[in-house]
């Protein structure tokens, strides 16, 4: 770890914590940060020349693995052409007819830079559609750092203690309304109070944020039902499940068609993508056509537009999803397995290639069971994983991912990894 250590201690002169997104800085499970020199498939390269398994895939958007060739070669070829132009280029119609034709409730998509971009821009087009203001959020569900939207949220908000950030002025976040995920009866009432005025409801189908929370029959239906009927957006951020859970995300999976999805991280193939999209009549809100205004400079930039279509053309003809569904699978029985030997309270919802572990006696339902779980022995698994060459996501709250770079012989080390890894709880 000496270049590691030598480099964090540099950086954390001259970027706060050391960092350019918090989680990166293990302030929750402790320790220096690994430096990462080069990535290849399933393995990361450490800047002290380690070789790790990474199950954190750039936190969702290497689901073909790191640097795969088909992409590399793509970016290779967009670069010969140029890095920004500036005036619309023809991979933004080809991205855009793709992603349209993949997830189910586009009829249209406008491509930004970030998922945060994309979750910020949708809750605007809601309000300006509907004329009203109230969003509509779940505790646990992060959504990117938009200001209104970082109201009990998920992810790193959630791993430093701070759910609600310093700097959001508190006439911001008032017309943001928190509910507990499946909780039917309080959306129910909620929406009988207030309804006239929401102008959205934003959820993670699947929340991924606060380690891996999958909805109770009905929950989905049933949000996708009150907005029918009280004429609120329905959005959709498959930031992290778009393209990764299925070809056309969740919505694809449980058959239900949100009014706005948000996407990023598969979207732009490891480049700095996001999108959001939906109806046409939705959609054509938006400037130059609507009243609601949004824009950027790198939006559709060709090089991150030509990654995007190399990975989303990739799924199409591989379509991983079953393959990608056993190993997670295997990794979810594994750990079980292991727990139930040495005698400790384990859960480890999985869902295709994502799983999470949470120390607790029952099912976690929601933000209120995620953080009763107890966090301390995940601190001491990712230690002795990443001891055993493994690296899990930093957080007890984030999620695992696996590629189609991780080979049988990569989850089988994992495997072998993780158990010994449980036991040394
Ligand atoms: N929505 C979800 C569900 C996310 O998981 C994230 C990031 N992890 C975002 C939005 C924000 O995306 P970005 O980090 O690209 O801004």
């Amino acid at each position: 770890m000496e270049r590691s250590k030598a480099l964090f201690e540099k950086a954390s002169r001259l970027i706060p914590g050391g960092v350019n997104s918090p989680v990166r800085a293990f302030r929750s499970v402790g320790g220096t940060p690994f430096f990462t020199q080069s990535a290849s498939g399933s393995r990361l390269t450490t800047a002290d020349g380690r070789e790790l398994i990474d199950f954190v895939c750039t936190w969702g958007p290497a689901i073909h693995g790191h640097n795969p060739p088909e992409i590399k070669s793509a970016i290779a070829e967009a670069l010969e052409k140029g890095t920004s132009f500036g005036t619309p280029n023809p991979y933004e119609v080809e991205i855009a007819e793709r992603v349209v034709s993949m997830v189910p409730s586009l009829e249209q998509v406008r491509f930004c830079n970030s998922g945060t971009e994309a979750t910020m821009s949708s809750i605007r087009l809601a309000r300006g559609a509907t004329g009203r203001s109230v969003i509509v959020k779940f505790a646990g569900c992060f959504h990117g750092h938009v200001d209104s939207l970082l109201v009990k949220a998920g992810s790193g908000a959630l791993t430093l203690g701070n759910p609600d950030s310093a700097g959001i002025p508190a006439a911001f976040a008032a017309e943001t309304r928190v509910l507990e995920y499946n909780d039917l009866a309080a959306a129910e009432e909620l929406f009988k109070k207030e309804g006239e005025s929401i102008a959205g409801v934003i959820v993670e189908p699947y929340p991924a944020n606060c380690g891996l929370i999958l909805p109770d029959p009905g929950f989905l239906e049933k949000l996708r039902e009150l907005c029918t009927r009280y004429g609120s957006v329905l959005i959709f951020d498959e930031v992290m499940t778009g393209f990764r859970l299925a070809a056309g995300g969740v919505q694809e999976k449980v058959g239900i068609t949100p009014d706005l999805t948000a996407m990023g991280k598969i979207i732009g193939g490891g480049l700095p993508v996001g999108a959001f999209g939906g109806k046409r009549e939705l959609m054509q809100q938006l400037a130059p056509v609507g009243p609601v205004y949004q824009a950027g400079t790198l939006s559709g930039n060709p090089l991150a537009m030509a990654a995007g279509i190399a990975a989303l053309r990739l799924l199409v003809e591989t379509n991983p999803y079953d393959r990608l569904d056993k190993m997670g699978q295997a990794v979810r029985d594994a750990l079980l397995e292991a727990a139930k030997e040495k005698g400790l309270a384990l859960q480890v919802p999985q869902t295709g290639s994502m799983f999470a572990l949470f120390f607790s006696d029952s099912p976690v339902r929601n933000y209120t069971d995620a953080i009763a779980s107890q966090t301390s022995h995940f601190k001491t698994l990712f230690h002795e994983a990443l001891n055993r060459g493994i690296y899990l996501p930093p957080s007890a709250y984030e999620t695992c991912f696996i590629s189609t770079a991780h080979e049988a012989g990569d989850i089988d080390i994992a495997i072998e990894g993780l158990t010994a890894a449980l036991k040394a709880i």
